[in-house]
């Protein structure tokens, strides 16, 4: 190994970059991710973020060729980047909140998001989102600020959102909270596409999805939330 490598893999987050891996990986054998479609990232403690490099599928990612993006969005060592990484860093510009944002073009949301139309209050687990539905962002091109802009957008009130003509995109306090919120999302496009092919699903009431909001905020071990208060 170099000096240069050696240097890279002994700087921090190791943990969350090794969570980073772990979860693409998963994504890949579930079949949610393809090749080289989808990236994920995690925040660095340093200043900007740890990213998945271009070009490169599940089975090919190291410690060593995530790429460290900083704060001022120039990324360091030999790898270049996935080309997706500016709506990585509009997550991270808009909400301090998040570590973790995951994309994939899993099948259901992307479906979803080629007919540009994003998920209502149809069923009460559209909150684990933040809130009574996740939008879909006009379609733009990937790579492009255009894109990071409504990307950044969504994000200001919601975990995810879905992007018009590509795929999902899914954030959280941690990796295993990124990965839930993509998991949900993904199955709930699922179970709403299910429901469009045999009729007009009734959407909650913003007064019952306020209700489902605030009991999520209650939910789980009593340990689980005082963690998250104090994240
Ligand atoms: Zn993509």
């Amino acid at each position: 190994m170099t000096g240069l490598r050696r240097r890279r893999v002994d700087r921090p987050d190791l943990e969350a970059r090794e969570a980073l891996l772990r979860e693409m990986a998963a994504l890949d054998a579930q079949g949610l991710n393809r090749g080289s479609a989808g990236n994920g990232s995690v925040r660095a403690t340093e200043g900007g973020f740890w990213i998945t490099p271009t070009g490169v599928g599940a089975a090919g990612l190291t410690l060593e060729n995530l790429v460290w993006v900083d704060g001022n969005g120039r990324a360091h060592g030999d790898w270049q980047p996935s080309s997706e990484w500016h709506f990585h860093r509009a997550v991270y510009a808009t909400r301090s909140d998040l570590h973790a944002v995951l994309h994939a073009h899993a099948p259901h949301a992307t479906a979803l998001a080629c007919l540009r139309r994003g998920l209502p209050a149809f069923h009460y687990m559209v909150a684990v989102a933040g809130g009574d539905d996740v939008p879909c962002t006009p379609y733009h091109l990937f790579g492009t600020e255009a894109l990071s802009a409504a990307v950044a957008q969504a994000f200001a009130q919601r975990l995810a959102c879905l992007m018009a003509n590509h795929g999902l995109v899914a954030g959280g306090r941690d990796m295993a909270h990124a990965t839930r919120v993509l998991l949900e999302v993904e199955s709930l496009c699922g179970i709403y596409l299910q429901a469009l092919s045999v009729g007009e699903p009734v959407c909650l009431t913003r007064a019952e999805m306020a209700a489902v909001i605030d009991k999520f905020k209650s939910y789980g071990q009593p340990q689980a939330r005082r963690e998250r208060r104090t994240r």
